[in-house]
């Protein structure tokens, strides 16, 4: 890695780590359709990325999960350019210890039986199709599936991903009790469609495995292989798709609707599909040098909750120079073990939403350079008026001769790559600063 590129699409989650002609985006969203008052709509931001990074040789895209505020916006730029990334890494539908996608069963139950339109149902909609989808928009041949064990390369570095576990995954008792209760609703109803829709429910669970098997990073089937794979999946999705009518007249249905369309639900699936994003780390720690960092050191964690990073810690290294913080450093998935580790930069990405927690004050004690894409959704800030890097300054210099007293990335429209930790806060007001502190419309 190289460099950095955060951009503030306010409350979402867009990074793009570059090199030398190879670049990797991981995830491009936000709840925000516009970015900030005067400022340009999401759907345009994301077009422009398209531009802004065409003339990199090569792209790879990720999706870490499937929350609209990290994938809505690759429909966008794939839009303009269908051939924009040359791969694009998708999580996969992660087994309980019986076998079963729970994630995807439950998003099932969800596209069935909650029909009225809202980011809900989008979000299922989003899951269910997202092989069609993605390589509707893509071309099926650029499709992976990336899951805990798998590695890919950018710019000569190996990295490896940590999670989520395709088989054996740790759902919590709450969602495996939650999609449990979905299934008697619908075993107890004697016969008809119920029987019938659990039954495509199983085969469509089945057709998407098979299809996170044929496009594993080392899978060798023929592209034909996995888009007849796609395919069968899509004519499963459209039985059930007419089964919907009928299905919603069944006795059972308003309870089904009650159950999986409940607050208490929602809040369940949301955090199990947090806790179940990608997390990738470089393979083998870099080397220090001098008491520099190298680059390569960087850890990603999409929207982990702080139970799957307690799974992982025993595979994180003891130091990193650049750390995602998970869920956009809300409180809620603030982590203890991040004081345990030494961490250079910290690259937080939050912004307005009235669902979305403002960045924790924890943070803010850490020794880490904190990068907020939105100081006024910085705890720290607002509370005190003062960034949360408090007195630190970013002291990164490449060049060893010359002594900078301030990160050369800390200033508006700086992109010298080879100047300062090269960590860029992008938005639709420009490049503007490397760390808390300096607002867009100060400059
Ligand atoms: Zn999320
Ligand atoms: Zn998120
Ligand atoms: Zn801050
Ligand atoms: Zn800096």
């Amino acid at each position: 890695m190289e460099w950095i590129e955060l951009h503030n699409t306010a409350f979402g989650d867009c990074t793009v780590l570059g090199g030398k002609d190879e670049m990797l985006m991981v995830d491009c969203g936000s709840l925000n359709a516009v970015l900030a008052q005067g400022a340009c709509t999401f759907a345009d931001y994301a077009r422009g990325l398209a531009k802004r990074y065409a003339a990199v040789g090569t792209r790879y895209g990720m999706v870490t999960h499937f929350h609209k505020d990290h994938v809505n916006g690759f429909t966008f730029i794939l839009q303009e350019d269908p051939a924009f990334f040359r791969q694009i890494y998708l999580p996969p539908a992660p087994q309980d210890t019986n076998g079963n996608p729970l994630l995807l069963e439950f998003a099932l139950f969800v596209y069935a039986f909650v029909t009225e339109k809202s980011d809900y149902s989008e979000l299922v909609d989003n899951m269910v199709t997202a092989f069609s989808r993605m390589g509707g928009l893509s071309g099926t041949e650029r499709l992976a599936v990336l899951c805990r064990g798998d590695r890919f390369d950018l710019c000569g570095v190996t990295y490896e991903v940590l999670w989520p576990p395709q088989t054996e995954y740790p759902y919590t008792d709450g969602f495996c009790c939650l999609v449990e209760q979905a299934n008697e609703l619908l075993t107890a109803t004697w016969g008809g469609y119920a029987e019938l829709f659990l039954r495509y429910k199983d085969a469509f669970c089945d057709g998407y495995l098979r299809c996170v098997d044929l496009f594993s990073p080392y899978s060798t089937a023929a592209l034909e292989e996995k888009e007849a794979a796609v395919l069968a999946l899509e004519a499963i999705l459209r039985e059930i798709d007419g089964l919907i009518y009928e299905l919603n007249g069944l006795p059972a249905a308003q309870d089904v609707a009650e159950l999986v369309g409940s607050q208490k639900a929602r809040m369940l699936f949301g955090k199990e599909l947090n806790g179940s994003s990608v997390i990738f780390q470089n393979r083998r720690q870099g080397g220090l040098f001098g008491r520099r960092h190298t680059r390569e050191d960087i850890l990603f964690t999409g929207d982990a909750t702080p139970q799957t990073m307690e799974e992982i810690a025993e595979l994180l290294h003891d130091r990193y120079y650049a750390v995602k913080a998970p869920h956009h450093g809300t409180e809620s998935h603030w982590w203890e073990g991040w004081r345990t580790m030494e961490i250079r930069h910290m690259l937080i990405s939050n912004g307005r939403h009235s669902a979305g927690g403002l960045i924790s004050e924890e943070y803010a004690l850490l020794p880490a350079i904190k990068h907020c894409t939105d100081c006024e959704r910085c705890r720290w800030y607002l509370e005190r008026g003062k960034s949360c890097n408090r007195k630190k300054k970013c002291r990164e210099n490449t060049h060893i001769s010359r002594r900078v007293k301030r990160c050369p990335a800390n200033r508006p429209e700086q992109t010298d790559p080879m100047c300062g930790c090269r960590i860029y806060t992008v938005g639709p007001f420009g490049t503007y600063a490397c760390d808390c502190g300096i607002k867009p419309d100060m400059l």
